[in-house]
């Protein structure tokens, strides 16, 4: 399964919820490799930082060919994850033609959720070439014990995809162990924080079958 982690929004935690989802992948088992498409290579940097030991493959590629490249690149491993890229582009309209799934986190704010109209676009257009394309929402830095404001839940709504039941909340241990080349899974296993990754991990699962 090739899922792609897209949002043009700055900060809505592409690169936190890639690296955290193949992270759990990988530990269930999985053969997983995590392509890099943003240019100021997030993802890369924290692989380096692991001296070049993470439990799954990470590669850049931060050209418009993924659509191209993606079916070679995958052969051998059971799930792709693509980081997507910081704004609407090529880039992310070939990250989109090259996998089944897209998964979009988003900030609970009003600005954020309005702000995902222009990916729910894109991915509309591609289901004309791609009918079997799904595409979900996954609320990420959920404030710990708040419900969801009755705005972003309207917002949301009114889009064609779901909202994951499953959310991952604001909590600083997601920022603090990526910038050590960790996952909240790997150096917290019993935490809360890794509890709602694999939430996350078995409703993709669940989706999938
Ligand atoms: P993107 O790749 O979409 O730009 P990032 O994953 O880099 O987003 O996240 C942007 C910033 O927000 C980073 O500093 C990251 O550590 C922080 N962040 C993202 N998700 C969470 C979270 N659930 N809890 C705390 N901090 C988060
Ligand atoms: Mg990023």
């Amino acid at each position: 399964m090739k899922i792609a982690v897209l949002n043009q929004k700055g900060g809505s935690g592409k690169t936190t919820v890639s690296i955290h989802l193949a992270h759990a992948f990988s530990m269930r088992g999985y053969r997983v490799l995590l392509v890099d498409t943003d240019p100021q290579g997030s993802t890369r940097d924290w692989a380096a930082a692991r001296n070049g030991e993470a439990p799954f493959s990470v590669i850049g590629l931060d050209r418009p060919i993924l659509h191209k490249e993606l079916p070679k690149l995958a052969q051998g491993y059971d799930f792709v994850f693509i980081d997507g890229a910081p704004r609407v582009s090529d880039l992310t309209r070939s990250a989109i033609m090259a996998v089944d799934f897209v998964l979009v986190p988003v900030q609970p704010s009003p600005l954020d959720v309005w702000a995902v109209h222009e990916v729910v676009e894109l991915v509309q257009e591609a289901t004309i070439y791609k009918p079997d394309l799904t595409a979900a929402f996954l609320i990420n830095r959920k404030i710990v014990n708040t419900a969801l404001g009755r705005e972003v839940t309207e917002v949301l709504g009114e889009y064609p995809f779901p909202v994951l039941k499953a959310q991952i909340s604001q909590r600083v241990a997601f920022a603090e162990c990526l910038n050590i080349g960790s996952t909240v899974l790997e150096a917290a296993p019993k935490s809360a924080a890794s509890d709602e990754v694999r939430a996350v991990v078995e409703e993709i699962l669940a989706a999938k079958e």
